[in-house]
């Protein structure tokens, strides 16, 4: 029997066939969700581009039989996809805390001084790392976005514009620069070739140096049904037990692991080389790895049963739009966010249901939502036009966005947060 999907990626059919785990090389065949084509989720459109082709790309993510390394192939090339980001870490207040919080615990828990070497992999507009240069401790970011790491140097943050990998790390280790804390937030998921990448890290640490990586949580993930923080961008999606094989395998242990709020629930795991003896295993990474065993993420049938989840939250939060429209209530969003863009072309939500979105970057303001083509707006835009429903499509920041936007309860506005599902807050 021929399924319509199959026939509509007939040009896909080789490549999907021939598609390989990233980490182990072994063939992918068990699909985790199906989320259909979308367009890259951080191209924004200009109006002038509104009339123009638009690629989409298929949204397919597997899971490894062998090593359980969840992931997406790689459709578009990372060049394509990081050489210009329209995504700027620095405007997100609640972002910000936690990193300035990251860098008083590690300067205090490793003792790193101003004779310390701190880089930090995929370091952005240098939100993070000016946090440890106000510190006076030498720092260096790596960043491969051009225009980001532009505004990163132009705040005194210095910045190699380059992707993280060997090539890059045995350069910087012949220029004598290796790290004592050697850390990465949200940049393992972007990274094409794993295995190059750890490998550089392995490289750039010192011997007795120190190695945090922060990721979303795999597990979190799929109990809180958090299917739109897949992305094109997002090439592999992590559990502990899988990460701790990935790092295994380059020569790295994990010491400690800390579970954050952070993006929906992630993991900052340490990692330290694996002849350095001076760093016990916590009893918190071993008790992690037990409940990862006993959620079933060792096992094939936890991973089959996420697609029919997205299916249901999907129909969920038509079923509430279609409602609020039929009774002629108004509905805005509120941000731009990577992860908006694959809820609403998944669902199909354009401004049938979402007259417009804000967004406090001044990077996507008069632009619009890739695929959706929902235009974006100063803030500003809710005061004026006084919507009765305002979607929050950065979930994750939900309470911050609730009590800056406290005011639209002056005309009965009321929120809602689509993820794990649909819910009304007033
Ligand atoms: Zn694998």
């Amino acid at each position: 029997m021929i399924h319509y999907p199959e026939l509509l990626k007939a040009d896909t059919v080789n490549s999907v066939q021939s598609a390989r785990c990233r980490f182990c090389g072994t063939q992918l065949r068990r699909t985790v969700v199906d989320l259909g084509v979308t367009p890259l989720c951080e191209s924004f459109l200009t109006a002038d581009q509104l009339n123009q082709m638009e690629p989409f790309y298929p949204l397919h993510v597997y899971v490894c039989e062998q090593c359980f390394l969840v992931q997406l192939e790689e459709y578009v090339s990372p060049e394509r996809i990081f050489t210009e980001y329209a995504y700027f870490s620095s405007y997100a207040d609640t972002w910000l805390e936690h990193c300035k919080r990251y860098a008083d615990r590690m300067v205090e828990r490793f003792h790193l001084t101003y004779q310390s070497q701190v880089v930090e992999v995929g370091s952005n507009d240098g939100y993070a790392l000016q946090y440890f240069i106000e510190k006076k401790i030498p720092s260096l970011g790596i960043e491969p976005a051009i225009n980001v790491a532009r505004v990163a140097i132009q705040k005194g943050v210095p910045t190699r514009t380059e992707f993280f990998g060997t090539e890059s790390a045995q350069r910087l280790v012949r220029e004598g620069i290796q790290a004592d804390l050697l850390y990465g937030n949200n940049v393992m998921a972007q990274v094409p070739n794993l295995n190059d990448f750890v490998a550089g890290l392995k490289i750039l640490l010192k011997p007795d140096g120190v190695m945090t990586i922060e990721f979303p949580h795999l597990m979190q993930l799929v109990a809180g049904n958090q299917f739109d923080t897949i992305y094109h961008e997002h090439f592999s999606y992590f559990s502990f037990i899988t990460v701790e094989k990935i790092f295994s395998t380059h020569g790295l242990n994990l010491f400690d692991v800390e579970e954050l709020p952070t993006h929906g629930g992630s993991l900052r795991i340490y990692a330290c080389h694996n002849d350095d003896t001076s760093k016990p295993v916590s009893a918190l990474a071993l008790a992690l790895k037990q409940r990862e065993q006993q959620a079933g993420l060792t096992e094939l049938a936890y991973y089959a049963a996420f697609d029919e989840q997205v299916k249901e939250t999907k129909r969920k939060l038509l079923e509430f739009l279609i409602e609020a429209k039929r009774a002629g209530k108004s509905v805005a969003g509120y941000g731009a966010p990577g992860k908006g863009n694959t809820l609403l072309n998944y669902c199909g939500i354009r401004t049938d249901f979402l007259d417009y979105t804000v967004d406090r970057n001044p990077y996507k303001q008069g632009k619009y939502l890739p695929g959706t083509h929902i235009p974006i707006y100063h803030p500003d835009k809710i005061t004026e036009t006084r919507p009765d429903y305002v979607l929050i499509l950065p979930w994750n920041f939900k309470d911050e966005i609730i009590h800056q936007l406290a005011f639209i309860r002056t005309w009965g506005g009321q929120f809602v947060v689509p993820i794990p599902e649909v819910s009304v807050i007033s």
